[in-house]
Order: C-alpha cells, then sequence, then structure tokens
C-alpha cells in the first residue's frame, strides 16, 4: 500500500492513477483545501490534515504501508510571498510530522515532490542537480528546508528517499479524467487556454524585455503523465534494497518562450485573442531549462509527450471538458 498526500491535486492525481493501472494499491491522503474530491478516482480517500497527528498514526496503524509519495503542499510563489508562515508550516512543518510518524511505523521510504524553484535564479543552463541551491522565495526556500531534512534523516535516520525537482508541469490525463484545475488560476497554460475560451479577456505576457531571443520568459514544460511515470521509476527504485537516497531534475530539457507557448496554443485551439504586454512579475528568471541526464541514466527515465502542441493539446482536451 502506498500512501499518496496531496493525491486529489494536479500531479497526486495523475501519480495515484498510474500508480494503481500499475498494479499498486494506495491511499490518499488531502486536505481539500486545494485538491478536488473527484479527482480521487483510484484508491481510498481520507480527508485530513498532515497536522492532525492521529488520523495520519491512523492510516498506518490500519494499513501496511510499503512507502509514502509526499505532493500536498503549497506551490503559489505569489502567495508564498503575502504569507510566507503558511508555507513553512504548511511545506516544511507537515513534513516534519509526517516523517516523525513514518518513523515510528518503520516505513523508511518516501518520493518527495520538490522543485525547480530551489535553484532560484541559476548561474548556468541547462541546470544540473548539482547547481547551487538558492531559492528566491519562501515557496523555493520552505521546499529547500525539507531537502535538508531529508538528506539528514537519509544520514542518520535510516530514511531513503527520492526528491525530484519538477520543471513547469503541464498537459492533462490522456484520458481526459484529470487535469489541472486550480482557483485562482496562476499557471501561463490554463490561462491562455481561459482566453482561448473567452473565460478571459486577454492574456498578459508578464514581461517582453528578458535576455531571450523574442524577449518573453524561457521554461521547461514537462507533461504531467511524464512526471508521474518518473515517480513510478522512482519508486521500483527505492525498492531495490542496495539503492541509496537521490535528488533528480525532471524536465523534458527544452525551452519555451511564453510567446511560443501562446502561439501553440493558437494553433491547437485555432482560436485567435488578445495577447497584451505588461511588466515582469517578481522573481521570474530569464530561463529555467533542466538538465535531466541524470534521471535518464538511473531511473531510466524519458518523457514521452516532448512535443509543445501535444502537451498543449492535451491541456486543452481537459480545459473544454471542465470549462464548456
Ligand atoms: N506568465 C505570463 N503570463 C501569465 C502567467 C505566466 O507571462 O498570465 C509567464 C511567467 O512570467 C513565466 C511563465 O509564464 O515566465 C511561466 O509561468 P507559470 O506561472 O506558468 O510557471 P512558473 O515558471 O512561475 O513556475
Amino acid at each position: 500500500m502506498i500512501l499518496v498526500t496531496g493525491g486529489a491535486g494536479y500531479i497526486g492525481s495523475h501519480v495515484n492513477k498510474l500508480l494503481n493501472n500499475s498494479g499498486y494499491e494506495t491511499i490518499v491522503l488531502d486536505n481539500l483545501s486545494k485538491g478536488h474530491k473527484y479527482a480521487v478516482k483510484w484508491g481510498e480517500l481520507v480527508n485530513a490534515d498532515l497536522s492532525e497527528t492521529d488520523k495520519v498514526k491512523e492510516i498506518f496503524q490500519n494499513n501496511d504501508i510499503e512507502a509514502v509519495m509526499h505532493f500536498a503542499a503549497f506551490s503559489s510563489v505569489a502567495e508564498s510571498v503575502e504569507e510566507p508562515e503558511k508555507y513553512f508550516k504548511n511545506n516544511y512543518e507537515n513534513t516534519l510530522n509526517l516523517l516523525k510518524v513514518m518513523k515510528e511505523f518503520r516505513v523508511r521510504k518516501f518520493i518527495f515532490s520538490s522543485t525547480a524553484s530551489l535553484y532560484g535564479i541559476p548561474k548556468s543552463i541547462p541546470i544540473s542537480e548539482d547547481n547551487e541551491l538558492k531559492p528566491i522565495n519562501p515557496y523555493g526556500e520552505s521546499k529547500l528546508m525539507v531537502e535538508n531534512l531529508l538528506k539528514d534523516e537519509s544520514d542518520f535516520g535510516g530514511l531513503k528517499y527520492v526528491s525530484l525537482r519538477y520543471f513547469n508541469a503541464a498537459g492533462a490525463d490522456l484520458d481526459c479524467e484529470i487535469g489541472e484545475d486550480h482557483n485562482p488560476e496562476t499557471h501561463l497554460i490554463p490561462l491562455v487556454l481561459d482566453a482561448a475560451l473567452g473565460r478571459r479577456g486577454s492574456i498578459s505576457i508578464f514581461g517582453d524585455d528578458y535576455s531571450t531571443p523574442d524577449g518573453t520568459c524561457i521554461r521547461d514544460y514537462i507533461h504531467v503523465n511524464d512526471l508521474a511515470d518518473a515517480h513510478l521509476k522512482a519508486l521500483k527504485y527505492l525498492e531495490e534494497p542496495f539503492n541509496d537516497s537521490n535528488i533528480f531534475n525532471l524536465g523534458n530539457g527544452n525551452g519555451f518562450s511564453v510567446k511560443e507557448v501562446i502561439a501553440a496554443c493558437k494553433k491547437v485551439t485555432d482560436i485567435d485573442f488578445d495577447v497584451k504586454i505588461e511588466g515582469r512579475r517578481p522573481g521570474d528568471p530569464d530561463i529555467l531549462i533542466a538538465d535531466s541526464k541524470k534521471a535518464e541514466e538511473i531511473l531510466k527515465w524519458k518523457p514521452q509527450i516532448t512535443e509543445l502542441e501535444d502537451i498543449v493539446e492535451s491541456a486543452w482536451n481537459w480545459h473544454k471538458k471542465i470549462h464548456v
């Protein structure tokens, strides 16, 4: 049995589906503050918060938990700047609680949702795992604190973990059963698709004066199914007794500018909409592109949906389903 915290959320729900389709049984722990009940179509859902230690312990008492995949976290950079304490409490303190319970019940395998935000403004592109860790916002800082804790628990406390540093998660389940559904939405692709559907009047480009060929920020968009596949491979990796704790970047290795994403959305939807240029959003680095060679070599992972238009198309199919 695998415990999936945050399994009602965007990435967690895709991993939960894949685990169940790959022969694993799961329990999803989610407080449904951001996630959706409808997204837990596989396994059992326990509606609880990680700060409710008794409820967390009950899960471990009543089930034979082999490993924990930990997605439950707040993930909005803007919100983290407004309310840092919320991020340290939910992302760090609640993870500490979870790890304590795991230790009590001798569950020693842990897969962590980490982020490219750990790198802050990177010194070199593409970004490999040994790049300096220098987050520039409380969200990234809260995730770095967890990674530091995991390292110590692994070095001195017998924990075996894999930390997966995601670049820009995008797209949706190809069967359209689940997908991205944030409220409020802040991510580029669903916002552009909202503009295509007329759910917003236009899309704003946050800055066209960056040091990139077209002046707009470049990001590495990785399909959520490819992220899910990496989690499955990370679990298999931890199931091998001689494998050590490890950290992997997960990106598709291709960068796309904001303008390229908008063009791809116009092409896939075949709808024209207004695009406005606005000022820069604070804290946005010019370019983030992953070097994921380590995951390719050690986990034998390779992203399958790498064309921007294919990523956008899967997001579009889902977007139409929930919003039309
Ligand atoms: N972005 C934009 N307009 C929007 C939302 C995002 O220009 O309405 C830009 C943002 O500044 C960044 C890129 O799109 O350069 C990706 O942003 P997103 O919030 O999707 O992901 P992040 O890179 O912040 O994790």
